[in-house]
């Protein structure tokens, strides 16, 4: 069914545990992540990265009521909300055509200049009772650099503190290890700074770049106060793998491509959802 983030987040907060939020870019995703969390019996957060909006894939408004409609189609809660945006004209958009959790990204500004971005989001986003995501220190891409392991580039508490007081944001994504994309190597989350960042506010904290960390880090990452985990990369890789083998076969009937595709991204969803502990 249909549930708001921030309901999702503190359902997450209150057994200490992670809500997985997958990327989606295509209904076959979005099915499946609705069925997955159903066979797995546990709730999940659909996303959609505005890149895949631009490239004409799915529209906001089209992605955001396919997205509400599948989800009511199965009794655990789904949730919906927009991936990494920087652009406030877009959040606005996204807002107007039915995304009640946005994500408002000014990792890349100076700190002065995120605080005024994302307030001026937050301030926005309640007068429509939207949720909002903040970043603050900087999750990079892991093809571009090895940055993700510098601690520079972590996020610090006392940033923390005073950013999640400054701008009034639903959750907060930072930076202790992680990237987006494939690692060039394993990446090593580091959870003593993840225990200081959780220790310097009550807000939901998240973790970008879910694809590649193994199980067990994330597990310690989930007991530290990551209320919320990104994962892209791995999902679409699942779903162009399994487009190109439909595709590939002689005799195919091309309507039948979601009975190909979606059972499959379904079990995978499910599966990951194992790592999902809160008991519905
Ligand atoms: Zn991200």
């Amino acid at each position: 069914m249909y549930t708001r983030v921030r309901d999702l987040l503190a359902l997450g907060k209150k057994n200490n545990a992670c809500i997985l939020a997958f990327d989606c870019a295509d209904v076959n995703m979005i099915r499946s992540v609705c069925y997955g969390a159903q066979k797995a019996r546990k709730p999940v957060i659909m996303m959609l990265h505005p890149t895949a909006t631009l490239k004409n894939v799915l529209p906001f408004s089209v992605f955001a009521h396919t997205a509400k409609y599948f989800a009511n189609q199965v009794d655990v809660p789904v949730g919906l909300h927009l991936d990494h945006c920087s652009d406030f004209d877009e959040i606005c958009r996204a807002i107007h055509d039915g995304f009640d959790s946005v994500m408002a990204d000014g990792s890349i500004l100076p700190f002065e200049e995120n605080v005024a971005f994302t307030s001026k989001v937050v301030e926005v986003a309640k007068n429509f009772d939207v949720d909002v995501e903040g970043e603050l220190g900087h999750v990079g891409t892991a093809a571009e650099s090895d940055e993700y392991s510098k601690k520079e580039m972590f996020t610090k508490p006392s940033e923390v503190t005073e950013f999640t007081a400054r701008t009034g944001v639903t959750s907060l994504a930072v930076s202790f290890g992680s990237a987006h994309g494939l690692y060039k190597y394993p990446p090593k989350l580091d959870i003593d700074h993840l225990k200081e960042l959780q220790a310097a506010t009550d807000t939901p904290l998240v973790l970008h770049g879910g694809t590649g960390i193994d199980d067990d880090q994330l597990k310690a990452a989930f007991a530290n106060g990551i209320n919320k985990i990104n994962i892209g990369t791995e999902f679409y890789m699942l779903n162009t793998r399994l487009n190109k083998e439909f595709y590939a076969q002689e005799d195919f009937v091309p309507y039948t491509y979601p009975d190909y595709i979606v059972p499959v991204l379904t079990d995978y969803i499910a599966r990951r959802l194992e790592l999902c502990t809160v008991t519905l």
